[in-house]
Parts: structure tokens; C-alpha cells; sequence
């Protein structure tokens, strides 16, 4: 392992940063990926359409002004003279690059041309001579007072180390795919030779994370299939009647099927390892509360995990009530639990005095000790990381494992990608729910949305606005925000009180802001940001995206999800310039299922933030809805390859296979 303090031209200093994006070791950081590239090509502005990308040369022309817009946002403008144009430039947030900027000055500008202003909206400004031809420039996700280009070149030299990472690719898979070797595939990652190159050496990387995650699945698969601490249970199936016969309703079709595949997991001598799937608000919980029971009433302790502390306290409570007239014993577990609290529970949890327990990460600490865990439950949980079996300390028997997703995704593309789980799936809503109705619109038919949301703050209901991210080097998306404001302001600022969030606020604004909305003192909350999954307030009755077709749709469908909670009829409103089949998709539908096939289907979309990212899978640069088809073939592959590797497991060739796949075992 090379150590950072090693590398060429990083001194401690450079390496706290490093560190900082949680890179430790030459290794990791060539393991650090670019997430794109700037092709240097110099434009013709001729040919360019509004919007397009650019990158052109020129001089600057008069003195640059600075222009403050708001405490959060400033601007610096000027014009560039490309010896057959005049271009007004445009740099958002970038002021520290004033003094650099001087009548007369070289400069590249990279960015996005807006032919109607005659304007670029620069993301990057270079200075000096720059190599004519086309180069590729790898740009990496950093931390403040680091830059890409720095990074780079941190990177350039790590290379150039004897590094060590293996190849975990077979030989004969190299050859069937004709995949670039592992060395040169890393080094054409960060210095691209040329297009095909890049393209070449991504394909490898892509298909050595798709396989490794394949092998995974599949070794996990053996484990499951091979584990003899599996917990074998009698379970007496009227006192599970009887307590759902004291809901307060009636189970849905599928709810009554998914509890039943699970009480004959839960009965079966094979470890259960279930994910549940489900729309927000198809009533995944109670299913989950069922299953405690069994398990409660078979003498083992359950422990349920959600993300975040407002969702395990709302569980913590649902569960108080639901459990009411039993004799489980429930406690709460998270990072806000005082000391002393979080001592009596971990006595109480090692001598099995509490049944159940819910919690955050808070759950999986080796202090956190059970007496005799029998089920974990997992409610939006990144997948490796929780459902191994040895995360959760316990004696002799291994727990059995449900994990709960609201981020459906079809039959035939979950058996590929979980491969060693069974899957239920929930597609019908509890009754009486009203559905969202989608409109989508073109931006040239605002008024007609303005109008509509008009209505809505009519009848005293509320509304989120929603724009892509800002991403620091589309630049030009910045303007829509600040555009908004102004559109909802001199739309509304009569009738409505308008908050803006956006990631450049600190926490406590936000959290203001948030407090605003929900209190009904905020009427249009705009957001760059995806809102808060939790955030709960069914006086919403109206969600509209501006740029929608910048999102997934899975993700567009998330959002939808934050209206129609309450008893009022919802709209979820999508907007983009020109028309978008899939955007138009979204108004015939509202199940989830429905949505993400068809966005698997179409992989070729763009996904800014889709909901299931593939960091979930620990993949870095495959996508698996882009590269389902070589995932596909990964997984045929790794199949064949897990015999091979079992067999010979002693085979010295094979360590590093070994490595990897134990690593996921103990990463407690
Ligand atoms: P999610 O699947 O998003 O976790 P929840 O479990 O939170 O959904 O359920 C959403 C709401 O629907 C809860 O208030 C729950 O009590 C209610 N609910 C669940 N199942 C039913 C049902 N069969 N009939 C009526 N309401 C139900
Ligand atoms: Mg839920």
C-alpha cells in the first residue's frame, strides 16, 4: 500500500484534504474516478444552438464587474473578444478569480452559450495557452481548498507508484470481452490517451465492479443457502390471525400475501433474506410489525432500523400503539439517546429483557449486543453493509433478515440485482386514497401553471417548487433558481409567502425555513435540493418541477410522493421546454413499479440524482440501469465463476477474489 504522504507533491497538509474525501492510501486515491470530463474542443459559434456547451478562446475586452445578488450568490461578468465575436461572460459564485481577470488577458472559457443574450454562463475559465487540439480534462469531485486539476495531478503520480490493485477480472473473461488490462485501464481512466481509450478503459472498470458485485451476490447466496445457525420456528398462526384481526383495518390483498411469505420464511430452517418492496404509503410497516410479533412469539428479539431519527421515532411510536395491548417490551435507540438511557438499553438488550428495539445506525455498534436476536429489519437501508450476517452481535443463532424498500423496481431486474434475496412486492394502495394527478406542461405554457398553483393558494393549500441541483459547473441552472424566485415573487407575492432552500444555506436556515413550511407560514417553498425524504405536510397540495426532464423518473416519482398526504386532491405538475415522451409517461401513471420499469427500460436518460444510486451497490462508475445489459452478462459470468473459485478456494490466484468477498462479511 503506498501511503499518501508518499506521492509525489502531497505534503500533510494536502493529505488532510485528501482524507477528507475519505481517500487514505495512494490506492484509494486512483480508486477515486473522475465523474466526468471537459473535451477541450474549441466551438463554432456558428453552428452552436442556444444552450449548447462551450469552449472558446479570447481576450478579455474592458474591466470585469462584480455583481452581488444575494448574501449566498454573486456574479462576475464581462465581455471576451474571439476575434469574430463579442461574448458577454457570466461567473457565478466564482469572485475569487476577480483578480485574475484583466482587460486584455488569454483566456479558455468553458461554459454554456445562451444565443438569444449572446451570453455564456461560464462553469470553468483557464488562463494561459492551451494546447489547440482537443484534450480531455478528468474532473473530479473535491473538497474546498482543493482543486480538480490538483487532484489530477496528485493523481498522475500515485500512477506512476508501484500501486497495488489487483485485477478482479479471470484471465479468460479478459479474453471473451477483450477488456483492457487493469493498469492500463486505470491510468486511461485519469489520462485519457483519447476517446476510444476512455471509452475502453471505462468499459473494464465498468464490468470489473459489475462482476465483483455479482460474485458478492452470489457468495452471499451460498452462505444463506449453507448457514446451519438458522433460526427454525414453530409459529402458532392463530394468535397472528387474532392480532391482525385487531388492526385498525383491513389488511390489502398483498399485505396478506407478503405476511405469509414471511411467517414461512420465519418457520423455514433456512435464513430468511427478504427484501419487501413497495410504494411510499403502501403500508409496508405494519407488515414489518407482524413479523416482530412472530418472531416475538417464538421468545426472539427483533431490531428495527430506519435511516434517519425522525423515521425511527415515528416508528418507535406507531409501534407503542400497535403493540399496546402486548406485553413486548419496545425501546428506542439513537444518537440523540443520552448516556445513561443507551447503558440501560444495552444491559437490557444483552440479558433480553427488551423484545424489540428501533433505531438508527445506531443499532449496528459492537457495544449493541442482543441475547437472542431473531429478526433485523432494515427500512431503506443500503443494502451491503446491514444485511450481513455478522453485523449484529449475537449469540449462536443468525437473525433472520427483512429489508424494506420504497424505491420499487421490477420483477426481472431485482432478481438480477438481488440476486440473493427473495422478493415481495406490495402494489396496491390501502383504499380510499386520493391518487396525484400529473400534468405535464411546456415552459411556454406557464401561465396556465401559474394559474393552476394560483388555485391552490386559493383554497389556503401550499406548494413546493422544485428545480434541478445546483452542481457547480452548470452554472447556468443557478440563474433558474434566481429566475424562479423572481417568477413566484412578482406571480404571487400578494397572496403568498415565498421560501427559498438551497444547499449553500447552513443548517440552521434551513431547518428555519423547513419549520416555516411546515407551520403554514411559508405558502411556496422553492428548492433546488430534493426535499427531505420524511418531510411531512399534507397542507401540500401541489408539487411543480421546473427542468423536470434533468431528473430520473424514479426520482420524479419520490418527489410526487411528497403530496397527497393529507385528504385534499394533489397535483404534481412537471415542466421542461420541449416535450419529453417521458415526462408525458408520468401522467398515465402513478405506481412506482410502472415508473421504474419503464425508466430501466430507458436507460439511456440522464438520472442527476436518481433515487437508487448505484453507490448503493458500491458500484463507482457503472450504472446499473445504463449498463443493465453488461450487468446481465456479469452476473451469467460470475455464476460460473463462484463453483470455480469455492472449489479452489485454496488456489493462491484466487486471494484476491477471497479478499473482496470477506470483506463483506465482517464489515463490523
Ligand atoms: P410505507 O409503505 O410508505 O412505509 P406506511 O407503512 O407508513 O407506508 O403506511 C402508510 C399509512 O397507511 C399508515 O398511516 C398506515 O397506518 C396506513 N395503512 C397501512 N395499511 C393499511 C390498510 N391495509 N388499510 C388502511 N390503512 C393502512
Ligand atoms: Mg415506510
Amino acid at each position: 500500500m503506498i501511503e499518501l504522504e508518499n506521492i509525489e507533491g502531497i505534503g500533510p497538509k494536502t493529505k488532510e484534504l485528501i482524507e477528507k474525501l475519505d481517500i487514505h492510501s495512494g490506492e484509494e486515491l486512483i480508486m477515486h474516478y473522475p465523474f466526468r470530463y471537459d473535451v477541450l474542443k474549441r466551438s463554432d459559434i456558428s453552428i452552436l444552438n442556444d444552450k449548447d456547451k462551450i469552449v472558446i478562446d479570447g481576450i478579455i475586452e474592458g474591466q470585469p464587474t462584480i455583481i452581488y445578488i444575494n448574501k449566498s450568490l454573486k456574479k462576475i461578468i464581462f465581455r471576451v473578444n474571439t476575434k469574430k465575436n463579442i461574448l458577454n461572460v457570466t461567473l457565478y459564485n466564482r469572485v475569487y478569480l476577480f483578480q485574475d481577470l484583466k482587460p486584455g488577458k488569454e483566456v479558455t472559457i468553458l461554459g454554456r452559450f445562451h444565443k438569444l443574450k449572446n451570453t455564456i454562463v461560464a462553469s470553468d475559465i483557464r488562463f494561459g495557452l492551451l494546447p489547440n487540439d482537443a484534450k480531455i480534462e478528468p474532473i473530479y469531485n473535491t473538497t474546498n481548498g482543493l482543486t480538480s486539476k490538483s487532484l489530477s495531478k496528485y493523481i498522475a503520480s500515485a500512477l506512476e507508484e508501484d500501486y497495488q490493485i489487483d485485477s478482479l477480472v479471470p484471465r479468460y473473461l479478459e479474453e471473451k470481452y477483450n477488456l483492457m488490462a487493469k493498469k492500463e485501464a486505470l491510468k486511461n481512466v485519469h489520462i485519457p490517451e483519447d476517446i476510444p481509450s476512455l471509452k475502453k478503459a471505462r468499459q473494464r472498470i465498468k464490468y470489473e465492479e459489475l462482476f465483483m458485485y455479482m460474485l458478492k451476490v452470489n457468495y452471499l447466496r451460498e452462505k444463506i443457502i449453507t448457514d446451519t445457525n438458522a433460526i427454525t420456528r414453530k409459529i402458532d398462526k392463530s394468535k397472528i390471525d387474532s392480532f391482525i384481526s385487531e388492526l385498525p383495518f383491513k389488511l390489502t390483498t398483498d399485505q396478506d400475501k407478503v405476511v405469509n411469505e414471511i411467517i414461512i420464511d420465519l418457520e423455514s430452517n433456512k435464513r430468511m433474506n427478504r427484501l419487501l418492496q413497495g410504494d411510499v404509503g403502501s403500508g409496508k410497516t405494519i407488515v414489518a410489525f407482524i413479523a416482530i410479533y412472530a418472531n416475538y412469539l417464538s421468545k426472539y428479539q427483533s431490531a428495527l432500523m430506519a435511516p434517519t431519527e425522525i423515521l425511527a421515532k415515528q416508528h418507535y411510536e406507531d409501534a407503542l400503539k400497535i403493540f399496546n395491548k402486548c406485553k413486548i417490551n419496545i425501546a428506542l435507540l439513537t444518537s440523540s439517546t443520552n448516556t445513561k438511557e443507551k447503558k440501560d438499553i444495552y444491559t437490557k438488550l444483552q440479558n433480553g429483557e427488551i423484545d424489540l428495539i428501533i433505531g438508527t445506525q445506531s443499532l449496528i455498534q459492537d457495544k449493541v449486543k442482543f441475547k437472542n436476536l431473531g429478526l433485523v429489519i432494515t427500512d431503506e437501508q443500503h443494502r451491503f453493509g446491514v444485511n450481513q450476517r455478522n453485523i449484529f452481535k449475537n449469540k449462536g443463532v443468525t437473525p433472520d433478515v427483512l429489508s424494506m424498500s420504497a424505491t420499487p423496481i421490477p420483477r426481472t431486474y431485482a432478481l438480477t440485482i438481488y440476486g440473493d434475496t427473495d422478493i415481495s412486492s406490495i402494489k396496491t394502495k390501502p383504499v380510499g386514497r386520493k391518487e396525484v394527478i400529473t400534468y405535464f406542461k411546456r415552459e411556454k405554457d406557464i401561465t396556465e401553471v401559474l394559474e393552476m398553483m394560483k388555485k391552490e393558494l386559493d383554497e389556503k393549500h401550499q406548494i413546493y417548487v422544485v428545480a434541478p441541483m445546483i452542481d457547480d459547473d452548470e452554472e447556468s441552472d443557478k440563474e433558474s433558481v434566481i429566475d424562479l424566485e423572481d417568477k413566484m415573487n412578482k406571480a404571487f407575492n400578494k397572496i403568498a409567502k415565498i421560501g427559498v432552500i438551497h444547499g449553500k444555506l447552513d443548517a440552521k436556515e434551513k431547518n428555519k425555513i423547513m419549520n416555516d413550511f411546515e407551520n403554514n407560514k411559508i405558502n411556496i417553498l422553492i428548492s433546488t435540493t430534493v426535499i427531505e425524504v420524511g418531510v411531512n405536510v399534507p397542507n401540500a397540495s401541489m408539487i411543480v418541477v421546473f427542468d423536470a426532464n434533468m431528473f430520473g423518473l424514479s426520482t420524479l416519482h419520490q418527489l410526487r410522493g411528497r403530496v397527497g398526504r393529507g385528504n385534499i386532491q394533489s397535483y404534481c405538475i412537471l415542466i421542461a421546454e420541449n416535450y419529453y415522451e417521458r415526462l408525458k409517461f408520468m401522467e398515465s401513471t402513478n405506481d412506482g413499479f410502472e415508473v421504474s420499469e419503464y425508466d430501466f427500460k430507458e436507460r439511456g436518460e440522464g438520472d442527476l440524482f436518481g433515487t437508487m444510486q448505484s453507490g448503493e451497490l458500491e458500484l463507482k462508475m457503472a450504472n446499473i440501469k445504463k449498463d443493465f445489459k453488461m450487468m446481465e452478462r456479469a452476473r451469467d459470468d460470475a455464476k460460473e465463476f463462484i463453483g470455480t473459485l469455492l472449489t479452489f478456494d485454496t488456489n493462491p490466484e484466487y486471494e484476491p477474489y477471497f479478499k473482496e468477498l470477506k470483506r463483506i462479511e465482517n464489515l463490523d
